[in-house]
């Protein structure tokens, strides 16, 4: 066995991030540090609903020092943005201090890519990748509903919403923008009902490599909601009042919402390591860094292939390779045979505005109520557990 106790470094407290810290918990001889820039582990998934001001922050956030403290005294957090990292000497860098590890798991995700070539998308677009631009987005839905109902009268200006990008995350905003402001409006008798959701999509359909048949019942569900959806066209200049396509139609709106794809982020940009062509960090089947077999690599940050296809990077796979990253690690303390990955997708949920949802879980298609209570329940699921865990966290603080 090795020595007494191994000091392991986690940077990112997302959803790879903290399935890597429950499983590597159990062990008491490993000593945890989570690394986070932000305070909270913050949801994605369930960020449709924040932003159609269906819900508050609390609903899509773990606070992570309570998460970490509800552990048997081996994980600590530290709110910390990592700035570089010397991998020759071990050693993860913040603005405070350096720290010395024996293991270090990058996790630190991916951000809102905003293309260059878009004329003014850097000072008018924004992306829902980060919590306070969720929170933006949802008071200023609010705000805007307010502003057409104070303006008052049939004949009020429409409320143009644009949301550029028809993938999982763009497709799932517009339908719960559209529903919940189509319920809004009739259950409050207001007479003022013009709510205009417009998706760009840059390919013929949305959600691209999504099963043919989901796709088609999602466009269908965005057409009943009334979201205007366009496809072949991409944003080319940005204004704040206004959006220019690919096909020189100029859209006067509110306001827009960015989906439209993700990059590496700044770390993992700036860092000296092995990397993809696109920029991610180059992994093995082990999930280990091509260069530094104590470095692991998991989730948005990294790229890994099931039948030499690359896998989406969704909150399902990062997961998964949280939890073999940790096994790997201990396996690797104990001298133990490292395991291979064999990680694919468990399937795909995508809400669609109240009470409906898409789903294709396990090979079976389901659609409508059945499928919205299944993407609930899996929400629910997952924050329970980080919940609870929280919890027994904030008890012993307290109780202390
Ligand atoms: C709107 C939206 C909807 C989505 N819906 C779904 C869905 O329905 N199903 C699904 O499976 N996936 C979905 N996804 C994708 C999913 O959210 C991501 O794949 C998932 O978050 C990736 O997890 P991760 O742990 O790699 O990164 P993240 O969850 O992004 O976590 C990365 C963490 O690293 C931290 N960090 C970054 N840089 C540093 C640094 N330098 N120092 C310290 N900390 C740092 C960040 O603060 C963050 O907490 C959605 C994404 C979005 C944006």
């Amino acid at each position: 066995m090795s020595k007494v106790k191994n000091t392991i470094i986690i940077i990112g407290g997302g959803y790879a991030g903290l399935q890597a810290v429950e499983e590597l918990a159990q062990e008491s001889t490993n000593e945890i540090k989570l690394f986070d820039k932000n305070p909270y582990h913050y949801m994605q998934t369930d960020v449709y609903d924040l932003i159609a001001n269906e819900g508050d922050f609390a609903d899509v956030t773990i606070d992570l020092c309570t998460f970490c403290t509800g552990f048997c005294g081996n994980a600590t957090f530290f709110k910390e943005e990592v700035t570089t990292i010397d991998f020759i000497n071990k050693k993860v860098i913040t603005e405070q201090q350096r720290y010395s590890y024996d293991y270090l798991v990058l996790a630190v995700g991916a951000r809102t890519k905003f293309y260059s070539n878009v004329i003014g998308l850097t000072e008018h677009g924004y992306g829902v990748k980060a919590l306070h631009r969720a929170m933006y987005f949802k008071q200023k839905f609010e705000m805007s509903l307010f502003k057409k109902l104070d303006e008052g009268g049939r004949y009020c200006q429409p409320l143009t919403i644009v949301v550029a990008g028809g993938g999982l995350s763009g497709v799932e905003i517009a339908a719960q923008m559209a529903s919940f402001a189509k319920a809004f409006y009739e259950e409050n008798n207001f007479i003022c009902r013009k709510l205009n959701i417009v998706l760009i999509n840059s390919g013929a359909k949305i959600l691209q490599g999504v099963h043919p048949k989901l796709v088609r019942q999602s466009q269908h569900r965005l057409d009943s909601l009334g979201v205007i959806t366009k496809t072949n066209q991409k944003v080319v200049e940005v204004k704040e009042d206004e959006v220019t396509l690919s096909n020189g139609e100029v859209i006067q709106m509110d306001y827009m919402i960015f989906a439209g794809g993700i990059e590496p982020n700044g770390l993992v940009f700036d860092l000296d390591i092995y990397k993809t062509k696109l920029g991610y960090i180059e992994v093995n089947e082990y999930l280990q860094s091509t260069q530094y077999d104590n470095v692991y690599a998991i989730g948005d940050c990294t790229t890994i292939y099931h039948k030499q296809k690359p896998l989406a990077p969704t909150a399902d796979v990062a997961e998964q390779m949280g939890i073999l990253c940790a096994k790997n690690i201990n396996n690797s303390i104990y001298n133990k045979k490292l395991l291979k990955h064999r990680i694919k997708s468990r399937g795909i949920l995508i809400a669609l505005g109240r009470g409906y949802a898409v789903a294709s879980l396990f090979g079976i298609n389901i659609k409508g109520y059945l499928a919205y209570l299944l993407k609930k329940m899996v929400e629910k699921i997952y924050a329970f557990k980080l919940d609870r865990r929280s919890r027994a966290g904030c008890n012993k603080i307290f109780n202390n």
